[in-house]
């Protein structure tokens, strides 16, 4: 069979919804506006995800995946986090990645390898096939300069971030306290502290960064990304890259669009915890009481309580046991007409694209932070894991888009706070303030991305010379 002449890229999402979400959008534009084709190589520690496989399934005919064969774990200490676990997948794949990017040279004229955040160690692969290596960040500008920041914060700082006295000077951010800065670095003797700085110190070996933010959202992060230093790769701000394209709807994705369908005009708070954010016991009860008492109307979509990790359901996005039946006794019956309450996962790019959609309770993942602003949705921030507080502290303190209720001294955030947020973002002057800024980075965000905006040039940048690579 003859080589296609078309430049193919191979894409290795590492595991995590919110990494493979925002490369299937990436590769989308790969695909239609510079005629690529695409093969998703994806690693895997057991049998694909129903979450995986309705994404990769979705793509266009261009975009092709494989899964390989999956790793195995049987040695994994117990506790282990899940930036160890991902990074683990990863390097524990790569001779099946050394396979699968064979397979392809022969039949596509493969020119280069994009990664997401803790993919850097097929690195060293794709190089054996003379290939480019780029990494996809699927987060903040802030949380990438972090990244090329930390070999010398790591030098210069010898204690636990979370205890220094002054706040944290990332490259061109707003300066964030030590406990703000995201999980792996909370505790520098736990292995997910080593593979931050593995990841990190191998950054520089990439011949691009892309990063899912855009100008007008982080500014200075950005500018100082972009400044030229020797041994820096150039960074390219690409976002913000979102699911546009809605999927076949079940039938519990259809029951919460046609209850927004008869709620008035952003009058609805939606609450979500992303792919993998689960509350403890006491939690949800809290969550529950002051989604009651703030009188507002309310779509949440519940899991199971954890009281071991926030990130319970990181890898599998559902919960082993019935969410609902963890609610507070009446709740349902009390808030019946004025809240919906669905278990596990909800459609929601469509949920912050409807009209009723008035206020976003989210976890602050990215993609959920971005789908946000895509569609001028203010935020109640309740960081939970990952990068996530980053996020939080960024949102609040910095672009000034999000309120954040405050936790008691026990970690628990109590349903008065609850109550009080939720009601000053959706009636309160503040909220007013808030919801104006968001509708400002709304319009930002779809001009960086518009014919000749920012990002779509910076990734025609990208495409520029990867098309260079294959002339030479
Ligand atoms: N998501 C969804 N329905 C849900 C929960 C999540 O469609 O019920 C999607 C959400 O729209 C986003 C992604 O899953 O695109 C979650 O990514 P994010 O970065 O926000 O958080 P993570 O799941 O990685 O913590």
């Amino acid at each position: 069979m003859e080589k296609s002449q078309t430049p193919h890229i191979a894409i290795l999402p590492s595991p995590g919804m919110g990494h493979l979400i925002p490369l299937a959008e990436f590769a989308k534009r790969l695909v239609h506006r510079h005629n690529f084709t695409v093969t998703f190589v994806v690693p895997c520690d057991g049998p694909p995800t129903k979450a995986q496989k309705s994404v990769l399934d979705a793509l266009p005919t261009a975009i092709d995946h494989v899964f390989l064969p999956p790793v195995c774990f049987d040695d994994l200490p117990q506790g282990s986090k899940i930036e160890t676990i991902i990074s683990l997948t990863v390097a524990r794949s790569l001779a099946s990645l050394r396979d699968a990017l064979s397979s392809l040279a022969s039949r596509a004229k493969l020119v280069g390898l994009v990664v997401d955040l803790f993919g850097t160690d097929a690195f060293d692969v794709a190089k054996e096939f003379n290939l480019s290596n780029y990494i996809f960040f699927p987060s903040t500008a802030m949380a990438l300069s972090l990244f090329l920041y930390a070999p010398e914060l790591h030098e210069t700082v010898s204690c636990e971030y979370r205890d220094l006295s002054d706040p944290v000077t990332i490259p061109g951010c707003i300066p964030i306290p030590g406990s703000e800065l995201l999980e792996p670095v909370q505790d520098r003797r736990d292995e997910a502290y080593k593979w931050f700085l593995h990841h990190a110190r191998r950054y520089r070996m990439a011949d691009g960064i892309m990063v899912n933010s855009f100008t007008e959202l982080e500014r200075g992060a950005l500018k100082a990304l972009q400044e030229k230093e020797p041994g820096k790769p150039p960074v390219y701000p690409v976002g913000p890259l979102v699911k546009m394209e809605f999927s076949v709807l079940d039938d519990q994705s259809s029951k919460c669009l046609k209850w927004l369908d008869e709620q008035p005009r952003s009058s609805v708070l939606y609450v979500s915890f992303g792919s993998g954010g689960t509350l403890s016991y006491d939690q949800i009860n809290e969550l529950a009481l002051g989604l009651e008492m703030s009188e507002q109307r309310f779509l949440w979509v519940v899991r199971s309580p954890s009281d071991k990790a926030a990130n319970a359901t990181y890898f599998t996005a559902h919960s082993q046991k019935d969410p609902l039946k963890f609610l507070p006794k009446g709740f349902m019956d009390r808030t019946q007409g004025r809240g919906l309450v669905v278990p596990n996962w909800a459609p929601q790019a469509q949920i912050l694209s409807h009209e009723s959609t008035g206020e976003f309770l989210t976890h602050c993942g990215w993609n959920s932070s971005l789908e946000s602003i895509v569609n001028g949705v203010p935020l109640v921030a309740w960081p939970l894991y990952a990068e996530q507080k980053m996020n939080a502290y960024m949102f609040t303190k910095d672009v000034k888009v999000a309120l954040r209720p405050k936790p008691d001294e026990y970690g628990l955030v109590g349903r008065e706070e609850i109550a009080m947020v939720v009601q000053a973002l959706m009636e309160g002057e503040e909220g007013k303030r808030l919801r104006n800024r968001m509708k400002d980075l709304k319009d930002a965000g779809a001009t960086a991305l518009s014919d000749d905006g920012a990002s779509t040039k910076a990734l025609s940048d990208v495409v520029t010379k990867l098309k260079t690579q294959i002339s030479n």
